[in-house]
């Protein structure tokens, strides 16, 4: 048995470090460019997997070499690909100028995650027998609605990253057992700049929540009245990209563990704050043994 599965999203990040970023027709000259493989998808599916989870990946790269190293990095983790596609065209790639004031600007281009449109043969056995399916908002929505909801047939927990921000589908929190959206998304998705005010909308769509507050931690809330919260180890940041997705790669493999939640919480912190003291997204993943020493 698996005991997670991802269905998300795999990207090669081409990021070109400038002084400032250019202006229409215009051209700079960078200091700096690096390939970082990436996408929420196997971001989540590399934490949790480093962190100790059985993880395996749905979702699909290009037939070309961006695809067959982002193959690898998930392999290198220990990451099952078998039911990662290789599409034909090109492979994901998310486009980033950072400027020396580290804004950025990113054009994504889905490649081959827009060709996962459905579930395809095998991949509704495989979700069937994990204990939970993690999913985001970079595959086409349609996919991730008829993953969720093949999982709440087999009674499998759904944990939904609403990111990159957009609309949801309807019908898609109805299938959400745990929403883990960032402070800016809650704010999306409600209306509500206050944490617990929308983690309490929130509760009226799904049963639990964690909204996350980068260095000030995060806030769990439960249909049943439950509200905890965890503060960040006070860390020094290098460099926060996949902060979240280690966080939630991690709380999935403690909760799958049957650590009660403020446990899990805790340690998914410890996971996050070992992270973002790295320069990297999933080169800077923490593995196991990592986690339990920073977790006291
Ligand atoms: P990203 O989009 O970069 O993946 P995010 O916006 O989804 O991140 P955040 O809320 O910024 O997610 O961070 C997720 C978790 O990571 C936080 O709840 C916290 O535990 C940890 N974290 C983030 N920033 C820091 C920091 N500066 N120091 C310690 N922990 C941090």
């Amino acid at each position: 048995m698996t005991a997670i599965v991802v269905l998300g999203s795999t990207n090669m990040d081409l990021v070109a470090y400038v002084g400032r970023a250019p202006r229409r027709g215009e051209t700079v000259t960078g200091r700096e460019f690096r390939t970082v493989p990436g996408g929420k998808g196997a971001n989540q599916a590399v934490a949790a997997a480093r962190a100790g989870g059985d993880v395996a990946m749905i979702g699909a790269v290009g037939a070309d070499a961006f695809g067959r190293q982002l193959r690898h990095t998930l392999e290198a983790s220990g990451v099952d690909t078998d039911l990662l596609h290789t599409a034909e065209g090109p492979s994901g790639t998310a486009h980033i100028v950072v400027d020396d004031e580290g804004g950025n600007a990113i054009v994504v281009v889905p490649g081959a995650n827009g060709t996962v449109t459905a579930l395809g043969p095998g991949d509704e056995t495989l979700i069937a027998g994990a204990g939970s399916l993690l999913l985001q908002l970079e595959l086409p929505l349609s996919v991730v609605v008829e993953g969720a909801t093949a999982a709440r047939r087999h009674g499998v927990r759904t944990v939904l990253t609403p990111a990159p921000a957009r609309v949801l589908p309807p019908g898609l929190l109805a299938v959400t057992d745990l929403l883990i959206p960032n402070e800016h998304e809650a704010t999306l998705l409600t209306g509500l700049t206050d944490p617990e005010a929308a983690a309490g909308a929130l509760l009226a769509e799904v049963p639990e929540v964690v909204i996350t507050l980068g260095a000030r931690g995060c806030l769990y809330a439960h249909r049943n009245g439950a509200r905890i919260r965890v503060p960040a180890p006070p860390v020094t940041a290098v460099d926060t990209t996949a902060a979240g997705d280690t966080f939630t790669g991690a709380l999935a493999v403690a909760l799958g563990e049957g650590r009660p939640v403020e446990q899990a919480l805790r340690w998914a912190s410890c996971a996050a704050a070992l992270g973002v003291q790295r320069e990297g997204a999933s080169t800077s993943m923490p593995y196991r043994p990592e986690i339990d020493a920073e977790y006291t």
